[in-house]
């Protein structure tokens, strides 16, 4: 199973969630541990606490873990707010599923029955970014789940996540990141149940 989504992450979308932002809805879902259920985070209702919010990719992540969908925000009706927002949404569900592969605009607008002038002009009106830009992004966050294994290699990784090379995916992580995949990983380890306790 997917661990869940990093730190930085889920700070990104519980800030969506105290503006009401709707810049990452379909994208993320929230599930709210006090209620049982899950909500796009621009659901108007009462903000939770931090503590109380579990950030998934999919509604599928988010039912696996036990939420039902609210019935306020309906997470699983993508075409809510019209046309445009369904298809940012059917693009961002193509990025979720193929960042791994070759995945190009032409390949996108392909899929979509649309020309890439549009699907590029409604994905970013719609959403804030690219489909470039959230193609990324959504590759350097896998990379960073997996960097937090140490048994695999800064080249697979890159493999695995979508780069043609490791060279270019160190210096997108780094642009992006602010430093090496490896300073990353060295950085992030996870904290040992010893180093815990020696804090406490
Ligand atoms: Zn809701």
């Amino acid at each position: 199973m997917k661990p869940t989504v990093t730190d930085e992450v889920f700070d990104r979308v519980y800030e969506t969630i105290l503006r009401r932002d709707a810049s990452l809805d379909g994208r993320y879902y929230v599930g709210i541990v006090s209620t049982g259920i899950f909500c796009r985070p621009s659901c108007r209702s009462r903000t939770p606490k931090p503590e109380n919010v579990r950030v998934y990719e999919s509604i599928e992540e988010a039912r696996q873990a036990g939420f039902r969908a609210c019935k306020r925000c309906r997470p699983e009706t993508p075409g809510k707010e019209g046309p445009d927002a369904a298809m940012a949404s059917a693009v961002t569900d193509l990025i979720r599923k193929h960042y791994a592969e070759n995945l190009t605009l032409g390949d996108l607008a392909a899929r979509l029955n649309v020309s890439p002038f549009h699907l590029q002009r409604v994905y970013k009106k719609t959403t804030g970014s690219t489909p470039a830009q959230w193609l990324l992004q959504t590759r350097l966050e896998e990379a960073k789940r997996q960097l937090a294994d140490p048994s695999r290699s800064v080249t697979d990784i890159a493999a695995a996540v979508g780069f043609r090379s490791a060279s270019h995916f160190s210096y997108a992580f780094r642009k992006a990141v602010g430093c090496p995949p490896n300073d990353y990983r060295g950085n992030n380890r996870p904290v040992s149940a010893a180093e815990e306790e020696n804090k406490a």
